[in-house]
C-alpha cells in the first residue's frame, strides 16, 4: 500500500462523512488505516450502485493495491456505520450504494439495468403509513419489469419472426 498525500489529506479533513467514519472507527476500537480511507474516498466519488468487484477495480485504477477482503470488510464497516446500504436484486450480485434520499429501484429482468426514481407519491404514502407495534426506520421498493430499450428490441425480434413467417407462407 503506497501512502498517498491526497488520502492523508482526505482522512484528516473536516468532511462530515470522514468525521462520521472516524467516530465509528474510534468507538469500535478500529484503526484509521489508509486503506479504509482510500476505499471511502473512492466510494464518495461513485454515483449510484456498485458491486464489490467494481469498487475494487476503481480503487486499483486509482493506483492502490487492496485485497478483496479489505474492500469487503471496509464495506461491511460502512454498512454498520449506516453510511452504505446493500441491495440484493433477484438473480443479481449484491450492489451497494451510499445512503441518500429514499428512492425506488426499477430493475429490468432482461438486461439487469437498475434505474433509480424519486417517487414523491410513494414517499408521501410511506411517510404517512404507520404499522401496528412497529417503528419504520427505512424501506426499499424494488419494481421488476422490462426497460424501454429491451422492450424495443423484443418488439423488433417478434416483428422479424412474424415477417419471416409471412414470407414463408407466400412461398
Ligand atoms: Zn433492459
Ligand atoms: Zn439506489
Amino acid at each position: 500500500m503506497k501512502t498517498d498525500p491526497n488520502i492523508e489529506d482526505f482522512a484528516s479533513s473536516n468532511n462530515p462523512v470522514v468525521r462520521k467514519f472516524n467516530e465509528y472507527l474510534d468507538s469500535h476500537g478500529l484503526r484509521r488505516t489508509t486503506e479504509r480511507y482510500a476505499i471511502l474516498n473512492r466510494i464518495m466519488g461513485i454515483n449510484g450502485h456498485f458491486t464489490i468487484e467494481e469498487l475494487q477495480q476503481l480503487i486499483e485504477g486509482d493506483g492502490f493495491r487492496v485485497s478483496r477482503s479489505t474492500v469487503y470488510n471496509t464495506v461491511e464497516l460502512l454498512m454498520d456505520a449506516r453510511m452504505l446500504r446493500r441491495h440484493v436484486f433477484e438473480g443479481m450480485q449484491a450492489q451497494y450504494e451510499r445512503i441518500t434520499l429514499p428512492h425506488t429501484h426499477l430493475i429490468c429482468t432482461t438486461c439487469g439495468k437498475v434505474k433509480e426514481v424519486r417517487d414523491t407519491n410513494f414517499a408521501a404514502f410511506m411517510n404517512a403509513r404507520r404499522f401496528n407495534a412497529f417503528n419504520t426506520d427505512h424501506y426499499s421498493l424494488y419494481v421488476y419489469g422490462t426497460c424501454s430499450t429491451c422492450a424495443r428490441k423484443l418488439k423488433r425480434t417478434r416483428q422479424a419472426v412474424k415477417d419471416k413467417d409471412e414470407k414463408n407462407k407466400k412461398r
